[in-house]
């Protein structure tokens, strides 16, 4: 159970909030002319006030200049993508060379894939968590079939509700990890909300000699993350849920510096060939020593430019801070839900584990005995 928090402490709470002004930076959708409380920011988040001028901007780059709008006015855009670069490397974790702002989260898993899984004969698996996202499961499985050595083994819990617990993925990597190439798991349950302890399942299964990767689609800009420390490597995120992009918005990717080295396979594109010789285009492809190596594309400006605008309020906040908030809120929702189902007698099961240390800033309930009905009523 939670502690129950009465309105007055509340408007405490909120009193003392350091990230307050913050609130202020994001257009709330309305209805009936008043804002609501949205709380569908894990599937796609709000849009922050930045955006319409961050845009604007790029609109008359290209109508002032056209294509010389890569080399002029406010943010040239051939270098554009590296604006974004230090924010996301202060939100994963890592060093700047380590990250780069690029394409969609099931392509950059799939490109990702076609560097670190790389199965043999003896070490043919492909291990996940059992009820991925549906995007993850179509794209491990099709990679596993792809490869003649080819073979996805899925981490099953006994929770039918849920995804496997840590000790459940940890006893797997245990007892099949020398058969393992490759370990990919989302950092942050989508569905149940559960946060995964990342450095202690890394060590594990690269103790097993794989290489481990995470999908970070529910973990960036919620979590902290340390993704360099944590020796992880690689990983990729999609960026319109927590990170405000905009739907659809660019993605993001990370691989270890580790793995930079011309000697690990790449899926190439011009992108990311050396920058210094792009241009001569040479007829061999000599990736660029950082994250980048794995763009393919030119990058798209629109979209990078509203994730600017985002990244520049979460470059605003102090991320312990943050984390503190994220939890204090799910602490009074907890508390909210308990109180509502004492006081009703509606059985409300929490599917998020109720640790913080085992969650971001999801709850997952279930209304027991009620159908889609009730669900349509609370939205
Ligand atoms: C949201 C989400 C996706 C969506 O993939 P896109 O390529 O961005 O459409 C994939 N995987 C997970 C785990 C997600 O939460």
């Amino acid at each position: 159970m939670n502690r129950f928090i009465s309105t007055s402490d509340a408007a405490r709470l909120d009193a003392a909030d350091s990230l307050a002004s913050l609130r202020a930076e994001f257009h709330l959708p309305t209805l009936d002319g008043e804002e609501v409380i949205y709380l569908t920011g894990n599937s796609l988040g709000l849009q922050p006030r930045g955006v319409e001028s961050a845009l604007n901007t790029e609109l008359e780059s290209w109508r002032t200049y056209g294509v010389e709008a890569h080399f002029h006015g406010p943010n040239p855009w051939m270098p554009y993508h590296e604006r974004l670069t230090d924010s996301l490397a202060r939100l994963a974790g890592a060093k700047p060379s380590e990250v780069v702002a690029m394409g969609s989260l099931t392509g950059n898993l799939h490109t990702l894939l076609a560097s670190f899984y790389r199965p043999t004969a003896e070490r043919p698996l492909l291990m996940c968590e059992a009820k991925a996202f549906p995007s993850d499961q179509y794209a491990l499985a099709s990679q596993a079939q792809w490869h003649a050595h080819g073979e996805l083994f899925e981490i099953c819990g006994t929770d039918p509700e849920g995804a496997p617990t840590p000790d459940e993925v940890l006893k797997a990597i245990a007892e099949h990890g020398r058969r393992g190439a490759t370990l990919l798991l989302g950092g942050v349950h989508y569905f149940t909300g559960r946060a995964y302890p990342i450095a202690e399942i890394t060590a594990a299964a690269e103790a097993q000699g794989m290489l481990v990767g995470w999908d970070l689609a529910h973990a960036m800009g919620n979590i902290p993350l340390k993704l360099h420390d944590w020796g992880v490597d690689f990983a990729a995120w999609c960026s319109y849920k927590y990170l405000n992009s905009s739907p659809g918005g660019v993605a993001g990717l990370y691989v270890h510096e580790r793995h930079h080295g011309p000697e690990t396979f790449r899926l190439a594109g011009w992108w990311g060939h050396d920058k210094a010789s792009r241009f001569k285009m040479p007829a061999e492809f000599v990736p660029e020593r950082s994250a980048e190596s794995w763009q393919w594309s030119n990058a798209p400006v629109l979209g990078m430019a509203a994730q600017r605008a985002a990244l520049d309020v979460f470059d605003r906040a102090d991320l312990d801070a943050y984390r503190a908030k994220s939890l204090a809120m799910t602490d009074v929702l907890l508390g909210l839900l308990d109180h509502v189902s004492a006081q009703t007698g509606q059985e409300i099961k929490v599917l998020t584990p109720r640790e913080p240390q085992h969650r971001g800033s999801q709850v997952s309930v279930q209304f027991v005995g009620r159908d889609r009905r009730f669900f349509d009523y609370l939205v």
